[in-house]
């Protein structure tokens, strides 16, 4: 891991080497610990399914969050999600600053799958931090970026907090000190009829209903709010039946594979959707959802889904795919 110090008082941080390095390095799919004015992002191209892969394998997250990706600028938000009156107020008011948007995804989106956890929502955010916004501009990625701080421990707002957790799986680390703000963005979906407030944070819920006109519902306390954080993960779920830890396939089930060695009656699958054949679950991890949607064959369709191991990624896989095979009403 490569430390780069910035001081308050540095400009002009794009036409550093060190700067372009990062660039790279993120254009590369590596991991980049940067500071906003919340806490430090543990961020990777969010375009890139493997990228975001271990930013979850970082973490040690059992669980497949979705991941709020940053931009420059409300103008590339807008290439990402459709804006409302309600958002274009929202973004007009407070970015770049501690508020995150969640809107309905433009399928055109190059945000891979797995950074919005399969859903048809994505998550902006302008952050005030310069150098964020900067890393964002120059390599013309969105960047992904969930707090830097190992899953269950609390977020990172010093360099010296990201060391302690996550020193072996970052390329770089970007220290400007203390975050100013100190705790995460305040997250507002404009999904559903009325704004829910999803997660409370840096930017008061006062001065957003003062921008809205109205109040804001809080997650899951009406119909027509969206689900509260902890319940997304269990929102998108295919059509289809779906079978684990599949040793055989049935006539017309899609199998999802992982291995090369399959087995018994694959070839009366009515597809094959690899997740990764070489058994590399950062490579399975990143295919998830994509996974899911190809093998979904509709309403009566059965998928199976060959054993995964619970090692590393593989516990957030299953923990996703047990969701996906649970009984619904
Ligand atoms: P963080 O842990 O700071 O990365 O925040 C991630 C949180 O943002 C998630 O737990 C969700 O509450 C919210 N979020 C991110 N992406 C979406 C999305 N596509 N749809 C709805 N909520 C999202
Ligand atoms: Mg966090």
């Amino acid at each position: 891991m490569k430390l780069w110090r910035l001081h308050p008082s540095d400009t002009q941080l794009e036409d550093t080497q060190i700067f372009q390095d990062i660039c790279d390095a993120l254009s590369d799919g590596k991991l980049v610990a940067i500071p906003t004015e919340t806490v430090y992002g543990l961020a990777a191209d969010a375009t890139n399914g493997k990228a975001c892969a271990s930013i979850y394998e970082a973490k040690g997250r059992p669980s497949f969050n979705p991941l709020i990706s940053h931009i420059d600028s409300l103008e590339a938000a807008q290439t990402h999600a459709f804006f409302d009156d309600r958002a274009l107020k929202l973004a007009e008011a407070f970015w770049p600053g501690p508020l995150t948007l969640v809107l309905p995804k433009r399928p055109t989106s190059p945000v891979s799958d797995l950074a919005v956890a399969g859903l048809e929502t994505i998550a902006l955010r302008v952050p005030r931090s310069d150098v964020m916004r900067a890393l964002c501009k120059h390599t013309g990625r969105p960047l992904a970026a969930p707090s830097a701080n190992l899953s269950g421990r609390i977020s990172g707002t010093t360099a010296e907090d990201v060391i302690n957790d996550l020193k072996d799986h970052l390329s770089y680390l970007i220290d400007s000190g203390a975050t100013s703000v100190g705790v995460e963005s305040t997250i507002v979906s404009l999904v559903g009829k009325r704004p829910t407030l999803l997660r409370p944070g840096g930017l008061a819920r006062e001065d957003i209903e003062a921008v809205l006109g109205e109040t804001l519902v809080r997650a899951g306390t009406d119909d027509s709010a969206p689900m509260a954080p902890g319940m997304l993960t269990s929102h998108y779920a295919p059509n289809s039946h779906i079978r684990l830890n599949a040793e055989d396939v049935a006539e017309g089930e899609a199998l999802i594979t992982f291995g090369a060695n399959l087995p018994k009656g694959s070839d009366k699958a009515a597809k094959l959707v690899p997740l990764s054949d070489s058994e590399d679950l950062t490579e399975a991890a990143a295919r998830l959802f994509t996974a899911l949607r190809q093998a979904d064959l509709g309403e009566n369709g059965k998928i199976a889904v060959m054993p995964i191991p619970h090692h590393g990624l593989g516990e957030a896989i299953n923990d996703r795919l047990a969701r996906a095979a649970a009984p619904r009403d």
